[in-house]
Order: structure tokens, then C-alpha cells, then sequence
């Protein structure tokens, strides 16, 4: 959860009963890992119960993170590099697999480590490794899905609005030029597509295709932006994986329209 979003489910008294100057100083805290939402005393009970779990702390995320791609890292040892550089579009080169991710490459070697002339960042790393050891693998099919169709999608469609579509199609709003920005940075392709003003395809991974579809503001009808998927990525990446490789992809957008637009 983000401070504000945590805000809001706060009495947002002020009272300074857990130690702090006001309730968004305290919001502030939980995200960074130094309180624990329990520490807010003026807290219902119910509220708590609902919201506890959804607040790991930093630490308690990085280290389930650390664990996850350490045991991806065990099991890239076990692949025939070769096989697998061909199979999910990347490539085999001095006993390593090079995969290109939005047109940048990053390189895996036998230990599962990876470098690239870009930041490695969590949100990168653990699909990248994901992808290259995911039990199944199907070629692009060329048919576009939602993320509710994907297999495992229903369960998270939740978080995927609200993390991805909505923030993604808040900052279009604000920016229309971001989504074709996008298409330069990112070496993607715009393409036409029913009612929609602009349409890209990017790969965040080779054989994990993906489709943002953008309507701006008309009159009577409000914006609206949706992402598909192509049919094959449920096969190559598990739906958890996808999830996170899309949240991190509208963070960097973000990060992108407020510095660099
Ligand atoms: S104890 Fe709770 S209500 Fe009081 S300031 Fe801290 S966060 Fe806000």
C-alpha cells in the first residue's frame, strides 16, 4: 500500500499516541518498514484485521523478494542454456542468455546472475528469471486477451485495475503524449485498434506481448485504457509474475511522465 492509501483507512485525528507528528507521518512510517499499523492505537479493530497483512513492511517484502529469486537462481543453473535462449526469444551467447526486455538486454549467467547497462531492479529481475525457468512456453499466437482471461487472471484482476490500468490511464490523462512517448523509449510499435485514439504493443519480455489500448475523454464518455495480453503469456510467465512485471512497468511510467516528459 502506498502512504496515502493507508492514510485514508487511519482516524487521521493527529493525536500522536504512536509517537509521530500526524497520521501521515505514521502512513509514511508503515511503508517504510519503521511502524506496524497495530502501533496506531486509535485503530478499529476491524479495519486492522482487514488491512494488517496487506502492510508487510519493506523489510518483510524485500526479504520473501530475496528469497524467490534466490531459488530462481538455483533452478537457472539446472537449464540447457541453449535450448531454453531459443525457445523464449533471447539469445546464447558465451555461456550466458541474453533476453531483451522493452529493448534493453539483459544478460543471465550459469549462477543465475544478470547485469545490463540498465539498473536491475527487483521488479525486472524476478520475472526475467521467472520466464527463463517457467514449467511451460508457447510462441506468440498473435490473439489478444484481457487480463481476466489469462489463466489465474479472475483472482487478480482486482489489483491489476487498480495498480496498472487505473494509475496508467490517470497519468495518459494527464499526459497525453506519454503512451507515444512510450513507443520510442521502449521499442514499441503503435498499431490500429477499435475506438481506441492510440494503441501500442510492448515487450516486456520476448513472448510476453502486450497491448495498451487508450481512449482520451469525448464528451459524454470518460477516458478508458485497458492492456491486453497476447493468448501465449499465461503459457510463459506465471499470472503472479505478470502481475508484477506490469505494476512495475506503470511505477517506471510514472517515474518517466513526472522527470523525464
Ligand atoms: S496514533 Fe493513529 S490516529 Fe493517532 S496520530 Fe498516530 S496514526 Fe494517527
Amino acid at each position: 500500500m502506498t502512504p496515502l492509501e493507508i492514510y485514508k483507512i487511519l482516524p487521521q485525528s493527529n493525536c500522536r499516541k504512536c509517537m509521530l507528528p500526524s497520521c501521515l507521518a505514521f502512513a509514511a512510517a508503515v511503508v517504510a518498514g519503521q511502524k506496524q499499523l497495530a502501533e496506531c492505537s486509535e485503530l478499529d479493530s476491524a479495519v486492522l484485521a482487514r488491512y494488517g497483512q496487506e502492510c508487510t513492511t519493506k523489510a518483510e517484502s524485500a526479504s520473501v523478494q530475496a528469497a524467490f529469486v534466490e531459488k530462481m537462481q538455483q533452478q537457472v543453473a539446472e537449464l540447457d542454456f541453449a535450448v531454453v535462449a531459443h525457445e523464449r526469444g533471447g539469445q546464447f551467447y558465451d555461456n550466458t542468455i541474453v533476453i531483451n526486455s522493452l529493448g534493453k538486454d539483459f544478460v543471465v549467467d550459469r549462477h543465475g546472475q544478470m547485469r545490463s547497462q540498465c539498473h536491475i531492479i527487483p521488479w525486472v529481475q524476478a520475472p526475467i528469471l521467472s520466464y527463463l525457468t517457467y514449467e511451460s512456453h508457447k510462441p506468440v499466437a498473435g490473439r489478444w486477451i484481457s487480463f481476466r482471461e489469462l489463466k489465474g487472471g479472475i483472482d487478480w484482476q482486482g489489483l491489476f485495475t487498480s495498480r496498472c490500468e487505473m494509475p496508467l490511464k490517470e497519468l495518459a490523462d494527464a499526459n497525453p503524449d506519454l503512451l507515444t512517448d512510450l513507443i520510442d523509449l521502449f521499442m514499441g510499435k503503435s498499431v490500429q485498434w477499435y475506438q481506441a485514439d492510440i494503441a501500442l504493443i510492448l515487450h516486456p519480455l520476448p513472448h510476453i506481448p502486450i497491448l495498451i489500448c487508450y481512449q482520451a475523454e469525448d464528451e459524454d464518455l470518460s477516458s478508458d485504457l485497458t492492456i491486453f495480453f497476447d493468448a501465449c503469456c499465461a503459457d510463459n510467465l506465471h499470472i503472479k509474475s505478470i502481475y508484477t512485471l506490469c505494476a512495475g512497468l506503470v511505477q517506471m511510467f510514472a517515474s518517466i511522465s513526472q522527470y523525464h516528459l
